[in-house]
């Protein structure tokens, strides 16, 4: 059974890691995929993977007006947007004292306002059945040492996404964020290579090993999808047991 057959999917940081692992999945369950990055190149060689109807858009998501031509681009193409996957993050760190403001400022636009910038034209063109997912993290969650600006943005986010369910409910769209835990993707990777993190964090795992982002798309995909038609205003964590002790 294909659970995404004809639906519209626009997904942002669709060009690597977990997006990108989302937007093969939704494709081959019969989605039309719009890629969404600021590097539009691994964005249309993906979408250039996943056959005619997948289309890559390059876009900022900490701007407004980049957004609004996503939105755009994909209702033109589409007539509607069935699902919105709002994953596009950086990590950021340092303790509130280490991180300059430009940064702060920097991080709190690409994690969080991006979710509301593209919350705000998109649900306009979401029909009943339609969809949202947003990444958050376990950083949202509780405070990781010397991640203030994200802990900040992702934990924003979780509550967002608990407003974003309630208010449009009645509008037939659901609302879900996901928290993974510690996955394998190029923003982890400079951290991992530090002598003892990769092994200091995966002790903290119960299972005991980082995720692959298929494992994070596979959960999305749930979210998306019908078998989730009466689960909304949820924090989904992925985490391999992390904040499970
Ligand atoms: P990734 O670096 O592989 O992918 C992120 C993608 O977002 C990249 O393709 C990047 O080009 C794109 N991007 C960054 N800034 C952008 C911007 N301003 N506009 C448009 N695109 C932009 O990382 P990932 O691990 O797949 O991260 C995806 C999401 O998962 C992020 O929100 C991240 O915070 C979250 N997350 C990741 C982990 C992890 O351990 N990897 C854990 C918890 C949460």
């Amino acid at each position: 059974r294909k659970r995404f057959e004809n639906k519209v999917a626009v997904i942002t940081g669709a060009a690597s890691g977990i997006g990108a692992a989302t937007a093969r999945l939704l494709a081959r369950e019969g989605a039309h995929v719009v890629l969404a990055d600021l590097n539009d190149n691994g964005g249309a060689s993906i979408a250039a993977d996943l056959g005619a109807t997948a289309m890559a858009i390059k876009c900022d998501v900490s701007s407004a007006a980049d957004i609004e031509a996503l939105i755009k681009a994909a209702v033109d193409r589409h007539g509607r947007i069935d699902i919105l996957f709002n994953n596009a993050g950086i990590g950021s760190f340092g303790t509130s004292v280490e991180i300059q403001p430009a940064e702060w400022e920097r991080v709190i636009a690409v994690d969080l306002h991006s979710v509301y910038y593209a919350c705000h034209f998109a649900i306009p063109h979401m029909p009943r059945g339609g969809a949202i997912v947003n990444t958050a993290s376990i950083s949202g969650m509780g405070g990781d040492y010397r991640f203030a600006a994200y802990n900040a943005a992702k934990g924003a986010v979780i509550n967002y996404t608990r407003a974003l369910a309630v208010d449009h409910a009645r509008d037939g769209i659901r609302v879900n964020a996901l928290c993974p835990g510690l996955v394998v993707t190029p923003i982890t990777a400079g951290a991992q290579q530090l002598p003892g993190l990769k092994e200091e964090w995966e002790s903290r795992i119960p299972l005991g090993r980082a995720a692959q982002p298929e494992e994070m798309a596979s959960v999305v995909a749930f979210l998306a999808s019908e078998d989730a038609s009466y689960v909304t205003g949820t924090i989904m964590v992925a985490d391999g047991g992390t904040t499970a002790h």
